[in-house]
Order: structure tokens, then sequence, then C-alpha cells
């Protein structure tokens, strides 16, 4: 079997499916290859910035979106896990009507895409069929190979877009350098029944080497997520749940009912953090997206906005591929080079949080404590770090910003 389209676009997570929307909107015809049969619920909540509801908002998704089970919040609280508040990070300082956060299971964000996809006509959904190969003729991307059934199949198209997350296997094909950091820490994920009492928004409490980070995904559930050592996580899963929940309940008592709902480790979700460093993402007929080109460490919140911010330039950059039938390298470079300042700025950003965020070593705990009091204190600083984090800003700290927050100079 073989067949043609504009585009073919290998992965249907957020980025693919954004993508493959945005296309059909403009008319082009698109094979979507994936190698699940459709989204599946997993026990996980997410962040949507202000940068990502403004694109969900475009795509005309954001008002179904908000129909569906998800949680609207303003303000992020960061505590001691010894005691204490540390820093209040409130989006209703930034311009309307972009200044707030939407937490929600992914799944539901996913499913809707997918539904709306099933029913666009320009779009083709190949799932449950795995990418083997890109088909090349005089060195350029014309099509793949994919594995549908155990069935050979091969599509066709002028421009291959690879969308299939941090491992991405299109990149490997399309032969980029790139390097692939698996970060030493992971997190155990849970939802459970929102506490009572629990009415203030979303809450992180940072210890010395450990993250407790509590989001609520609607107005029953609540979203857990907890840092663990990655090379530790075998030996914790072996052991008894108790202990761990235990260690979380510690924490914050309001949570010692809740926890009790969970009943086996099958209820744990557990997410690794990969950053991904690829040298191009661009090639003759292809073009990366999202994880697969740039996946961060997730204390900045947005890999999932950024994703939707690339399928949106991407889906732009085409069409005037298409106007000129110039599909080379140079041709989709526009796509990389609107991009890829703003990324690294995020991947750096995110590097930093995770070196002061995630540290066992009391003298950075310390430093990081007072960074925070600090910014709690200082609203121009406060302003600054929360526009990047919200994707409203591409500014990252300065030296003399990182000297003031520090303390070492009055603000
Ligand atoms: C702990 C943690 C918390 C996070 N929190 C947030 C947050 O709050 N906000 C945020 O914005 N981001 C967050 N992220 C990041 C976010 O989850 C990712 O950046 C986002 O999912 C990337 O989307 P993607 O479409 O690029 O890739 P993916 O979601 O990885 O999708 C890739 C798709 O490709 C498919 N695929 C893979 N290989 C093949 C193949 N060979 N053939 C066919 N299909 C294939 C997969 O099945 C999958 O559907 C977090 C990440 C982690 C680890």
């Amino acid at each position: 079997m073989s067949q043609k389209f504009d585009v073919i676009i290998v992965g249907g997570g957020m980025g693919g499916m954004a993508l493959a929307l945005a296309l059909a909107r403009r008319g082009r015809s698109v094979a979507v290859v994936e190698r699940q049969a459709r989204p599946r619920p997993f026990a996980r909540g997410e962040l949507l910035q202000p940068n990502g509801l403004r694109i969900l908002n475009q795509l005309g998704l954001l008002e179904a979106l908000k129909k569906l089970p998800s949680y609207l919040a303003y303000e992020y609280h960061f505590h001691r896990i010894e005691g204490g508040r540390l820093c209040t990070v409130d989006y209703r300082v930034l311009p309307p009507p972009w200044n707030y956060t939407l937490i929600l299971t992914p799944y539901y964000l996913l499913n809707l895409l997918f539904q709306k996809l099933e029913q666009t006509e320009l779009v083709h959904l190949f799932t449950e069929t795995d990418f083997s190969e890109l088909l090349r003729q005089n060195g350029r991307v014309v099509g793949i190979r994919a594995v549908r059934m155990a069935r050979s199949i091969e599509l066709f198209s002028p421009v291959v877009v690879g969308s299939d997350g941090a491992h991405s296997q299109v990149r490997e094909a399309m032969g980029i350098q790139s390097e692939v950091y698996n970060y030493p820490e992971a997190y155990l994920t849970m939802i459970i029944p929102r506490p009572k009492g629990f009415h203030r928004d979303a809450r992180y409490y940072l210890g010395q080497g450990e993250i407790l980070g509590l989001f609520p995904v609607s107005a029953e559930k609540l979203y857990l997520f907890y840092m663990i050592r990655t090379a530790e996580l075998e030996r914790i899963r072996k052991g008894p749940l108790d202990s761990m929940l235990n260690a979380i309940g510690r924490i914050d008592r309001a949570l010692r009912e809740p926890l009790e709902t969970v009943a086996s480790w099958n209820e744990v979700g557990v997410m690794p953090c990969v950053r991904v460093r690829a040298k191009r993402w661009t090639a003759d007929g292809a073009a990366l997206i999202g994880d697969a080109a740039h996946a961060m460490n997730p204390h900045v919140a947005q890999g999932r906005n950024q994703a939707l911010e690339d399928a949106v330039t991407l889906a732009e950059v085409l069409d005037h591929a298409f106007q000129k039938g110039n599909f080379s390298e140079e041709g989709l470079r526009p796509y990389e080079t609107q991009r890829r300042r703003r990324v690294e700025n995020l991947q750096r950003q995110a590097d930093e949080m995770a070196l002061f965020w995630n540290t066992g070593l009391i003298p950075l705990t310390w430093l990081r404590n007072r960074v925070f009091k600090r910014l709690d204190r200082n609203d121009r600083l406060r302003y600054k770090m929360l526009a990047l984090i919200a994707g409203e800003s591409s500014e990252r700290f300065t030296w003399m910003d990182r000297v003031k927050a520090a303390g070492i100079l009055p603000v």
C-alpha cells in the first residue's frame, strides 16, 4: 500500500496532532502516524501556560477544553518542606486575557485533539502504526516506511515531520547529531482526591533533595508529583508502597487521608526527565518538532507549550514552502531560526532551576531559599521570572539580576 499526502507527521502526541490540525485548517492533507491506538489515561497532570493557552485558543480548542475536567490556577505557592512559606507567584500580574494557567490531566487534551482529527477530512490517522525508516530520493526525504498490523506500508509527501518524542527515531533517521541527557531525577505521579481544606491554588514543597508538588486538576482531584532519584526507582518500587506514601504524608498532613485511596503501585506513574539538544531541526524534506527537537527539564512546565509553538510556526513556514515548492533544508530553516533561541533560553533556565531546586547540598539549598524569599519581596525580578516561565517573554535573568536575587547587591 502507498499513499500521497502534503505532509506526513510521525507521532500523534500534543505537537504532532496540533500541527496536523493547523495544517488541515490551511487546506493541507496530512497523514499522522502513531504507534498507539488512541490516547490513554495516565496518572498525571500538566500545566498549560499562557503561551500554550493562546495557541489552543487560535486552534479553536480552548473553550471545549475548559469544559473538560481542569483547574484554572492563578497562584503558585512555594514552601520549605521543613516549614515556612518561601514565595508566591501570581499569574494575574501578566497582561490579560492570558494571565492564568490551566492544570489538567493531559489525556483530556490529547483525546480532544484526537477526536477533532478523526472528524477532519484532510487528516488521515494511521494508528497502531510504527515508523521504521525514511524514504529518500537523491538524498532528499520523500516519505516513510512504517509497519501497520504486521504489514509494511509506504507513505509519500514532500515533507516529513518527526514529532515522535525525546527518543525520536525520525531524528536518528535524519542523521542529526544530538545529545540526549537523562536527568538523575524522575517523578512519581498520582491523582488523588483533593483533601479537605486544600483551597489555595497550586503548591510546591522544596526540601533538601526532596520536592513535592500538588496541583488541583479538577474540583475533586489533585495531581501529586514526588521527586525521586532515578537510580533508586527499582529499589523504591520493590519496597512497600506505604513507606513512600508515608514519606509524602509527612510533608503535608492533609494528604494522609486521600493517600489512603492509592491501593497499589499500578496507580503510581513514573516520569523520567530527559533533555534533548539536536544540532539541527531541519533537513531536505524533513523537520523535527516538540520533544524530538528539544525536550527540556519539566521545572519550567513548558515542553507541551513549546511543542504547540513549534506546530503553529512550522505550519506557517510550510505555507511558504508550498507556495515556492521549496522543501529543502534552506526552505524549512526559517522555522528553526524563529524558534531555537527561545527554546534554548528555556532549556538553560530549566537546568538552572533543576540545579537549585533538586539539590541535596546544604549551601545550595540555603541559597535557593534565600533567592525565593527575595523574589517574593521584589516585584520586578518576580515578574521577569514569571514572564519567562509563562512563555510571555524570552528575557532571561542577567548576571546583575542573579546577584541581586542572591542578596549580594541591594535590589
Ligand atoms: C515530569 C514531567 C512533567 C511535565 N510537565 C509539563 C507541564 O506541566 N507542562 C508542559 O508544557 N510540559 C510538561 N512536560 C513536558 C511534556 O510532557 C512534553 O514536552 C510533551 O509531552 C512533548 O510532546 P511531543 O508531542 O513532542 O512528544 P510526546 O508527547 O512524547 O509524543 C510522541 C508521540 O510519538 C509516538 N511515537 C513515538 N515513536 C513512534 C514511532 N516509532 N512510530 C509512531 N509513533 C511513535 C508516541 O506514541 C507519542 O504519542 C513534563 C514532562 C515531564 C517528564
